[in-house]
């Protein structure tokens, strides 16, 4: 909040935060360095630039902006998402114990489990959207708490700053994937976070065309030994890929008020829509975790999920039948997604397991794009139509 009176607002370092005018040429955008190593005047003696592995000019400009966004200090950018999650974990040590939300990114279930767990890692999964529960987690030492906010699928609401608070009193840090909402809607650092990762593959890139990550912490501590370990074990992003970010992070702002926009929209059209069972959206007064929702982020954001009055069967035929709403995995581009997670991203879960979390079988996610709300509310208009005739 501080820093929003002192320095330029969020918009303008979303625009300029890191980046200079090129040196050399007065390029006014970040040139992507095309280069693997950087010549020296004598031996060790350069310009800060040795091998583009540990460092590239394009990546550090990435670096500086992505910081800035979050109100970080440090920040490491790294070449998917799973690739940051990599290099937190490597930097734990094995026989870290880490409690998790049960409501986790399925490709981060699995590099916990199908990866750490066989280095020695311990992963315990619970409710964190009951903070007594992680408490009572944390009776047994762990290192970190992991949690997204909101979850996916069912946009579950955590309390950034009560699992802060639970978890440094039993000496454990608390990470936040802060993939859904973006540094736009919710910086966690602000509410007591030491750790924020992302898949910049989402909002950030914004345009579905690059994968990357970032990690990013105020702890020097940290934030040095990521950035070593990022170069040490490789998973780095090239120049192409930061630029692309780079560049889709110049419109983060506007983006994110039109993703906004057109889910709240689309949630009104679908509450009062008959074959709608139920609708997921922090936004919404009923949603159990609204006031937290609203205390930390500025608004709901663009991911929504809906419970279709059918079957598993309704649901798949619901999602083939959207023209502009594409039928994909992945989220937080400029154009709309829609996927049917009984069927596609949460498969593997036992149907009887599924539907003990609170997943049912016509449930659908959408990932609202900035396309006209009128078309996007015609295309689901036709969908209905044809599954339900
Ligand atoms: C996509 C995603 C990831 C993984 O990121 P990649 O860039 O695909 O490696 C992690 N967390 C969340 C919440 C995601 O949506």
């Amino acid at each position: 909040m501080d820093r929003e009176n002192k320095g330029p607002g969020f918009g303008t370092r979303a625009i300029h935060a890191g980046q200079e005018p090129d040196p050399t040429t007065g390029a006014i955008m970040t040139p992507v360095y095309q280069t693997s190593t950087y010549v020296q005047d004598a031996p060790a003696e350069h310009k800060g630039y040795v091998y583009a592995r540990g460092d590239n000019p394009t990546r550090r400009a990435l670096e500086g902006c992505l910081a800035s966004l979050e109100g970080a200090r440090f920040c490491t950018s790294t070449s998917s998402g799973l690739g940051a999650e990599s290099v937190i974990l490597t930097a734990m040590g094995t026989g870290a114990r880490v409690i998790a939300g049960k409501d986790l990114y399925g490709g981060t279930y699995r590099l916990f489990e199908r990866v750490f767990r066989d280095l020695g890692f311990e992963f315990e999964y619970v409710d964190t959207t009951n903070p007594d529960r992680v408490a009572a987690a944390l009776e047994k030492p762990a290192a970190m708490v992991w949690i997204e906010t909101p979850t996916n699928p069912l946009l579950q609401i955590n309390d950034i700053a009560a699992l802060a608070d639970v978890a440094h009193a039993r000496d454990a840090r608390l990470l936040v994937d802060n993939t859904f909402a973006s540094p736009c809607l919710q910086r966690p650092l602000e509410h007591g976070a030491d750790i924020v990762v992302h898949s910049v593959t989402k909002y950030l890139g914004g345009h579905s065309d690059v994968v990357g990550g970032a990690v990013l912490t105020n702890d020097e501590e940290l934030g040095d030994k990521y950035a070593k370990l990022a170069n040490w074990t490789g998973p780095v992003p090239g120049p192409w890929d930061a630029f692309l970010v780079l560049r889709g992070l110049k419109t983060l702002h506007v983006r994110m008020e039109r993703h906004c926009d057109n889910a709240e929209r689309i949630v009104q059209w679908l509450c009062s829509h008959p074959r709608v069972g139920k609708v997921y959206y922090p936004g919404l007064k009923d949603h159990p975790g609204h006031d937290v929702a609203m205390r930390q982020m500025s608004r709901a954001g663009g991911m929504l999920s809906m419970e279709l009055a059918g079957s598993v069967e309704d649901g798949k035929r619901f999602c083939s039948s959207t023209k502009i709403f594409a039928l994909a995995e992945s989220l937080g581009g400029v154009e709309s997604l829609i996927e049917h997670p009984p069927s596609m991203t949460h498969a593997s879960i036992p149907a009887e397991e599924r539907r003990k979390a609170g997943m049912a079988d016509g449930l659908l996610r959408l990932s609202v794009g900035i396309e006209d709300v009128d078309d996007l509310i015609a295309d689901l208009d036709q969908a209905f139509a044809i599954t339900f005739g």
